[in-house]
């Protein structure tokens, strides 16, 4: 699959060389601060947590601090353009 320039998610997520610093590791995510219940994915806000709810996902992309988290199919798509550093 190929992401047009255009693409809507692009607006959402930052640009490359502001993750470029990062390096990341597929995660579950779990409670990593108190009253803090899920992140949302960066491109395309897609919730990812550990509640048991519809359209949830509960392991996505993450960088050590566990600060960004980018779900499976925008880090699949975007890989091309963003040139992730994995773990
Ligand atoms: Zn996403």
């Amino acid at each position: 699959m190929t992401i047009e320039n255009d693409d809507w998610r692009l607006e959402f997520g930052k640009e490359p060389s502001f993750y470029s610093k990062y390096s990341w590791s597929w995660r579950k995510w779990t409670r990593t601060r108190p009253h803090w219940d899920h992140d949302h994915c960066e491109f395309c806000s897609q919730k990812i947590s550990d509640l048991d709810a519809e359209n949830i996902q509960h392991e996505g992309w993450t960088d050590d601090e566990e600060t960004y988290w980018v779900c499976k199919s925008c880090f699949e798509d975007f890989k091309e353009m963003y040139q992730w550093n994995l773990k």
